[in-house]
């Protein structure tokens, strides 16, 4: 059984990706400083999976504690989700986005490297093709000017890697570009956590469906687009996680570098993910147009077929069932992890 270094694996996204890598009998072992995550989600995917994950409680730039766990395991290879992502704090606090996010990478990279373990799959985004020349957004196209910290962190990243793996080819490094991950575990034990006011659109909606926000501001209805509002590549968190389960098969293939997009190929707007929400949940989502947010682009779809073609992973849950798990996890959770004990 392949053990697997998962760091950030308490987050939204990691903690998915612990069952599904359950499923697919790897073994994770879990790295996070819990920043911006709580133990809670560790604990209810050991109830879902019915086995204990390994965790370990660290900031990735303490060298020495990560390398505390590098010499229990033989580790096979490493998903690296840990950093930190909200891309309006990171215009605030720039310094503590490029010292967290570029910093624990190269501490995480120097240990992998020490302790020989050289597969890594690293969460990119698509954030890092800025504003994109066409839609639907294939791997070919060129990366853009990001206009925050924190996806010029991503975008950075992006090269450290390939620099890494063009110095010494027993690398295997994945690069996934992810869309925009929405939904939730179908049983609603976990989901998405986010602090104070969320800054994403669905827990937005969730958080306006449940009471506690009166309304959804849209922001902006006059860009060109079918309704005028924004177009995003939604994707499901648990096909997000599949994915990452696809891509460690690629490294058995010494796939040595390989990017790619993990979207859907569908572009939906605000009004149609509000729309679908209405609908599928049967709750009303009062909202209110307001003007654009700052640095956002008009529309940003994926083209998905490389992955489909050479990982056999294409998502396959659809822009309802993101809208019932969503907010199946919120209802169950309506304060998130802070369970009050
Ligand atoms: P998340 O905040 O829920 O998870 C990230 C985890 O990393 C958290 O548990 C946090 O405590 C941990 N962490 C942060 N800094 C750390 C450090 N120095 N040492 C140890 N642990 C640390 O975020 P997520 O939504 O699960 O995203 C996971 C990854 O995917 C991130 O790298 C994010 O930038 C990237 N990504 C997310 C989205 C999205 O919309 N959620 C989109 C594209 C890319
Ligand atoms: N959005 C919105 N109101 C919100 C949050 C987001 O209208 O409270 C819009 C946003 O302008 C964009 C889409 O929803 O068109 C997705 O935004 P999100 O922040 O979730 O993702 P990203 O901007 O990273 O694609």
């Amino acid at each position: 059984m392949k053990t697997i270094l998962v760091t950030g694996g308490a987050g939204y996204i990691g903690s998915h990706t612990l069952i599904e890598l359950d499923k697919a009998g790897y073994r994770p072992v879990v790295v996070d400083n819990l920043i911006n995550s709580s133990i809670e989600s560790i604990k209810r995917v050991e109830q879902i999976t019915g086995r204990q994950i390994p965790f370990y409680k660290l900031d990735l730039r303490d060298a020495a504690a990560l390398e505390c766990v590098m010499e229990k395991y033989n580790f096979y290879a490493c998903i690296h989700f840990a950093g930190l992502k909200a891309v309006g704090e990171s215009v605030q606090k720039p310094l503590e986005y490029y010292n967290n996010n570029m910093t624990s990478t190269f501490v995480l990279l120097e240990q992998l490297k020490k302790h020989n373990c050289k597969n890594i799959i690293f969460s990119s985004s698509a954030t890092v093709y800025g504003i994109p020349e066409e839609v639907p957004i294939t791997e070919e196209l060129p990366k853009g000017q990001c206009t925050n910290p924190y996806g010029k962190t991503k975008s950075m990243l992006e090269e450290v890697l390939i620099d890494l793996q063009n110095a010494d080819k027993e690398w295997n490094v994945v690069l996934l570009r992810y869309f925009n991950p929405i939904g939730a575990h179908p049983s609603g034990d976990i989901g998405e956590n986010p602090n104070g006011i969320p800054n994403n659109l669905m827990p937005y909606i969730t958080q306006v469906a449940v009471g506690k926000r009166e309304k959804l501001g849209i922001f902006g209805n006059d860009y060109d687009t079918p309704d005028g509002t924004g177009v995003r590549d939604y994707i499901h968190v648990v096909d997000l996680a599949r994915g990452h389960v696809a891509a460690l098969s690629a490294m058995e293939r010494n796939c040595g570098l390989a990017i790619y997009n993990l979207g859907t190929g569908c572009g939906y707007s605000v009004l149609d993910v509000v729309k679908t929400f209405e609908k599928v949940n049967g709750i009303a989502v009062p909202y209110t147009i307001m003007p654009r947010r700052a640095g956002d682009i008009a529309a940003c779809y994926s083209n998905p077929q490389k992955a489909k073609v050479e990982l056999g992973w294409s998502a396959e849950f659809g822009l309802e069932e993101m809208c019932r798990d969503s907010w199946n996890w919120q209802k169950k959770n309506p304060e998130g992890y802070n369970t009050g004990e």
